[in-house]
């Protein structure tokens, strides 16, 4: 079989694992067209009883933002929700394809871009809020586009930069292994050692230090649970929110972070880049915050509501892995996320509190998750990155040592 069917397959079958019967929704680039009829016949194969997409058309989004009249940016299309709701209230699987352009946005007012997230944000409120808790099983991937190619690898001709890409992305979701689907398995087997590890211990919370002028320290919630690699879906299934995934993660307490975060890697925001950033934390809110570049759209993204100003999640993710060896800047969070250690801007993920998934908005608020209309990783790993976790009696832990696990 071709890499490319063997990547279609493992998507289908690892990545959303599509029980027999179900619906699955595909959001893919135009650009990827080839890449998702390749993945419409798997999943026909597999057993879906339709394979529905939603084209995405970047380009012409552009077109928008600088054309449509100004108070389109405030409201997201009734048909879209229904669409999306109605398929997600039937159990559908949804498989999305990231390969945006990093840049292409660079011209457009930050403005209307972030009037246009929030309204999308509320639109899809309740759907996004089935993702995150598991309620429909879902998966990010992608494939490389060539605008994304040459930006990854600006100096080489376009069709070996899409080559390149296409490498490194097999490289790092493990289609280059002879059996892919063990691989994966594999994969979890070591993601649940480090799990056991810092579930046992449950921290009280953690500490982070590094060269970079990173100096922070972030509590955790005490129903917290770290959670990585598979999720189980509504019927039990295993299934791969992203492909690729090598982080354990889990919340820190809304109210309880303090210190300062310096990221690590430029950050891919809606088309625009961020670069060489800084927050300062007190009491769980940013308080001050800089960046190199596109200040203007950070500041944008901490304006879309209270909890766009907190943390959302905390990531570990060694300096060593399958995705940083291969030194790669990809600007596209799916990659780069799982290269570094992170943490997110905005909305907690449910299931990083013991039975969270059935939990009430107000219920996982009292219990210190943090609530936002968005959600944001940003890359903070570097190789001489300390963690230090605090027990509750004061006892410290290493868990970090020169960018990498203890022991794990
Ligand atoms: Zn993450
Ligand atoms: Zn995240």
């Amino acid at each position: 079989m071709e890499r490319i069917e063997k990547y279609a397959e493992l998507l289908v079958r690892t990545g959303i694992n599509l029980q027999e019967n179900q619906i699955l929704v595909i959001n893919s680039p135009i650009e990827c067209a080839d890449f998702a009829r390749t993945v419409t016949e798997k999943a026909y194969d597999a057993g879906a009883r339709e394979v529905i997409i939603r084209w995405i058309d970047e380009k012409l989004s552009k077109i928008r933002f600088k054309r449509a009249k100004n108070e389109v940016f405030d409201e997201f299309p009734e048909w879209v929700k229904v669409m999306l709701e109605g398929y997600a209230e039937k159990g559908a699987a949804f498989l999305s394809i990231a390969a945006s352009d990093p840049e292409l946005m660079k011209d457009v007012d930050p403005k209307k871009m972030s009037r246009q997230n929030k309204a999308m944000a509320q639109g899809l409120e309740l759907y996004r809020t089935r993702l995150m808790s598991n309620q429909n099983v879902w998966c990010v991937a992608s494939i490389p586009t060539e605008a994304w190619a040459l930006k990854v690898f600006p100096d080489v001709e376009k069709d070996l930069s899409v080559e390149k890409l296409w490498d490194a992305i097999y490289k790092a979701v493990r289609v280059d292994e002879d059996d892919p689907v063990k691989a994966w398995h594999d994969h979890q087997k070591q993601l649940n050692r480090r799990l056991s590890f810092l579930n046992g211990h449950r921290f009280h919370a953690l500490h982070y230090k590094n060269g970079k002028g990173t100096d922070v320290t972030l509590q955790l919630p005490e129903d917290h649970v770290w959670v990585g690699g598979g999720d189980r879906g509504p019927h039990g299934a295993i299934f791969f929110a992203n492909m690729p995934t090598e982080e354990v993660f889990t919340m820190p307490k809304a109210d309880g972070v303090d210190g300062t975060i310096k990221s690590s890697m430029p950050l891919n925001y809606n088309g625009n880049l961020i670069e060489e950033f800084s927050f300062t934390f007190r009491n769980g809110t940013v308080v001050d915050f800089d960046a190199k570049n596109g200040k203007e759209i950070l500041r944008e993204l901490l304006d879309t509501d209270a909890g766009a100003k907190r943390l959302g999640e905390v990531a570990l993710v060694p300096y060593d892995s399958p995705i940083s060896n291969q030194n790669i800047l990809f600007y596209n969070t799916l990659f780069d996320e799982n290269a570094s250690c992170h943490f997110a801007l905005g909305k907690a993920y449910p299931s990083c509190i013991k039975g969270g998934d059935a939990l009430s908005k107000k219920e996982l608020e009292e219990k210190g998750a943090n609530d936002s209309l968005t959600h944001v990783d940003f890359m903070v790993g570097t190789e001489d990155l300390e963690i230090l976790g605090i027990k509750e009696d004061g006892s410290k832990i290493p868990i970090f040592n020169k960018g990498n696990f203890i022991d794990l």
